[in-house]
């Protein structure tokens, strides 16, 4: 059997991260068992639609390296990809159920459905259809249809029994049949609903895993009797566990931790997203963190998905990124994290500028970070944080140290770190001071930070007359 995986989005907006983990999660079952990987946008709800989602759909995958092999935006045999272009396949296929007698027309209108409703609604339990037009001879409803009644078509659920499957992820999921409603398959509008259209695309496009949320988990076994009316056979099922945020708040794609697009323009970097997105509610078989996308081609195993949720946190992505951004050939980080940099530097050299922005590749999480740590290189007023004034007034011999730093530094003819080093050591030994006492107060008074790159190379690159006036301050 040919593995087949499709992301299926609805077209209603901008992706974040759990949709991106979704697509992830579907690519890399395809691609571990030398699959294809499928994209079909789910546009049945014209209402949600937002204009510019599937573009920026496909731009997303692209950007990612997750290129569909076949579907909106590659082609392919099983197309259209568009739910919306499909109508009529749904409409032939419904009209077969109903021909099976396992699907009926009914004519029930708004007003009857809201007075059952409130019936509900009083007796609190759930709304459930009643099946008020099932038993309506096939004949009658077929005239009813050619003259023009509005109407829906409902898939008869069985009576009796019990419908069960096995989830790749949650095990053995067992339904009542009894407890099933009368779904709809087709609105009155002729657009199918997800619960019916899924099963007909999985299968027409030949879709050999299942992928999705776990919201469907439950509601898949009405999808099952579907395939079993049809006497089709039904895919493997991949329910994944929902994607939480590490501080509780709700994933959504106003949110800028959890928007791709503000991630990325805020210098994340593809690869780091990717490989930390793998790792929610998957894990891999050997102890280990850091995967480049073939890498998970091959490591990934749909076994080792977990049913519990995966905790995404903007600290742990951090982490990552920092990684690939301090694992970045120097070329072509000079060249990415120029493009975030905002300050002028017409009157700097390039040399200066690269020698910068080198010093800094291991000290940042993102892109637009270069801004924060190398600002004292660009201004001439910096203001301390409390925590670096805590220790510039813990010891009586900070303000000896400085003194002692500022005369050595005058004494510097030749402006490089090795001379720089000689500075520092030349305090340390007349002083007879060392570590944090000595190294924290030069590098807050000179940097204005308590923490960054080797002292020396920053020094150097504030340049003696910058560093000096900074001292004095
Ligand atoms: N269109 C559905 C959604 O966006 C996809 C569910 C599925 O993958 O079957 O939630």
């Amino acid at each position: 059997m040919k593995v087949r995986t499709r992301f299926a989005p609805s077209p209603t907006g901008y992706m974040h991260i759990g949709n991106l983990r979704s697509a992830l999660f579907a690519y890399l079952t395809a691609k571990s068992m030398d699959g294809e990987f499928i994209l079909r946008i789910e546009d049945t709800d014209q209402e949600r639609k937002v204009e510019g989602a599937v573009d920026f759909i496909c731009q997303t995958l692209n950007l990612v390296g997750l290129k569909p092999d076949e579907g909106v935006g590659a082609g392919g045999m099983y197309g259209p990809y568009y739910q919306s272009e499909r109508l009529a396949i749904y409409q032939k296929y419904a009209e077969e159920l109903v021909e099976k007698g396992d699907a009926y027309y009914c004519f029930c209108d708004e007003e009857r459905l809201n007075k059952l409703r409130e019936i509900a609604n009083a007796r609190k339990v759930p709304f459930t259809y009643d099946g008020h037009c099932a038993n309506i001879p096939l004949e009658e409803a077929r005239r009813r249809v050619a003259n023009g009644e509005k109407y829906v078509i409902r898939q008869k659920m069985p009576k009796e029994g019990v419908t069960s499957y096995v989830d790749t992820v949650y095990g053995e999921i067992k339904v009542e049949n009894a407890t099933l409603e009368d779904q709809i398959l087709i609105k009155s509008d002729g657009f199918p609903t997800y619960n019916f259209a899924n099963v007909i695309d999985d299968h027409l496009m030949k879709i050999s895993h299942v992928n999705r949320g776990n919201e469907y988990l439950s509601s898949t076994p009405k999808y099952l009797l579907l395939y079993k009316s049809f006497g089709w056979e039904s895919p493997i099922y991949i329910h994944q566990p929902l994607v939480i945020k590490a501080d509780r708040t709700k994933i959504s794609k106003r949110n800028k931790d959890d928007n791709l697009m503000d991630l990325i323009n805020r210098g994340f970097l593809p690869e780091a997203i990717i490989n930390y997105l793998a790792l929610l509610g998957w894990s891999p078989k050997e102890n280990k963190e850091i995967f480049t996308l073939k890498e998970l081609e091959e490591a990934f195993d749909i076994k080792r998905i977990s049913n519990a949720p995966g905790c995404y946190d903007i600290k742990k992505l951090e982490w990552f990124n920092a990684h690939y951004i301090k694992n970045m050939e120097d070329e072509k980080y000079l060249s990415w994290i120029k493009s975030y940099l905002t300050y002028d530097v017409t009157d700097k050299t390039e040399d200066w500028v690269n020698k910068l922005l080198l010093t800094y590749k291991g000290h940042i999480s993102h892109g637009v970070q270069i801004n924060d740590v190398v600002k004292n290189f660009f201004t001439d007023e910096y203001n301390l944080s409390d925590e670096c004034i805590e220790l510039l007034e813990s010891d009586e011999i900070v303000p000896l140290v400085i003194e002692k730093f500022i005369s050595e530094i005058e004494q510097i003819t030749d402006w490089n770190t090795d001379n720089i080093k000689l500075a520092v050591d030349n305090v340390k030994n007349s002083l007879n001071v060392k570590g944090k006492l000595l190294y924290m107060p030069l590098r807050i008074k000179a940097s204005g930070y308590m923490h960054g790159p080797e002292l020396d190379a920053c020094i150097y690159l504030l340049g003696k007359e910058k560093t000096l006036n900074n001292l004095r301050k």
